[in-house]
């Protein structure tokens, strides 16, 4: 499954699907990286008493992550068995290899007033800790955490999700990559080449069509983030096999 070609595959959530394993599982990541994927998506949470652990809502069975501790949290397992993931159980993992990186999106937290300076620290501390700060990319909705990453880590390669910003604009920032919905790109057709021209990557979110697939790849996407990294591997093989590139 590893392509010689150009790797672009981000799972997102890890390689859940195809597999039937739970989003955002430690084997879902394992399975991203088993693939050869370039990055894994994941997202971060900070609990009640401060730990940061792995889900995408903002809710785990039913409580509030921010407005619960860890051990409550804990007490519900992943349809797999698993206990929820810490992030260094992740950075664990991703310590181990070198090839995939880890896309780590930092969710917003209502908990408290400082609650961006707290996670960007906390966050940065585990990475630090872990010495993979070259594996990680960050990524967020939340203009502001970024640029609290930026300001605690100046080197850091952080993307940004939310779709509203020009790649000038992000340039300016010190903002490494516009990681959009694809449709952001299609109404925005200029802002691809002002991306290339600006330095900043392209990445594009949740494409799980060949149809759409086809269309980033011929646009010269860095990344593309998929639940289907499968099929997207079959894709790009397919499209630099075809003589197009
Ligand atoms: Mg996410």
């Amino acid at each position: 499954m590893n392509n010689p070609f150009n790797n672009k595959v981000i799972a997102h959530r890890g390689a859940w699907k195809k597999a039937g394993l739970p989003r955002n599982s430690i084997e879902a990541l394992k399975a991203a990286i088993a693939l050869g994927c370039a990055g894994s998506e994941t997202d971060v949470h900070i609990t009640a008493d401060g730990a940061l652990v792995i889900n995408h809502d903002s809710v785990w069975a039913g409580l509030q992550i921010h407005e619960n501790t860890l051990q409550e949290l804990q007490k519900t397992k992943l349809f797999n068995g698993e206990v929820l993931p810490l992030l260094t159980d992740f950075l664990k993992i991703i310590q181990q290899q070198s090839k995939t990186r880890l896309v780590l999106e930092i969710k917003p937290s209502k908990k408290e007033k400082d609650w961006i300076k707290t996670i960007a620290q906390k966050v940065i501390n585990a990475v630090n800790q872990m010495q993979v700060q070259p594996l990680i990319i960050y990524i967020s909705f939340d203009y502001e955490i970024l640029k609290e990453v930026l300001r605690l880590e100046p080197s850091a390669n952080v993307q940004y999700l939310n779709g509203d910003k020009t790649p000038a604009l992000l340039k300016q920032d010190g903002i490494k990559g516009a990681d959009y919905h694809y449709s952001v790109f299609k109404n925005n057709i200029e802002w691809i080449q002002s991306a290339k021209e600006n330095n900043i990557d392209l990445n594009a979110w949740t494409v799980n069509k060949e149809k759409e697939m086809n269309w980033l790849l011929v646009k010269g996407f860095n990344f593309i983030t998929t639940d289907e990294p499968e099929l997207l591997f079959k894709e790009i093989e397919k499209y630099f096999t075809s003589g197009r590139k």
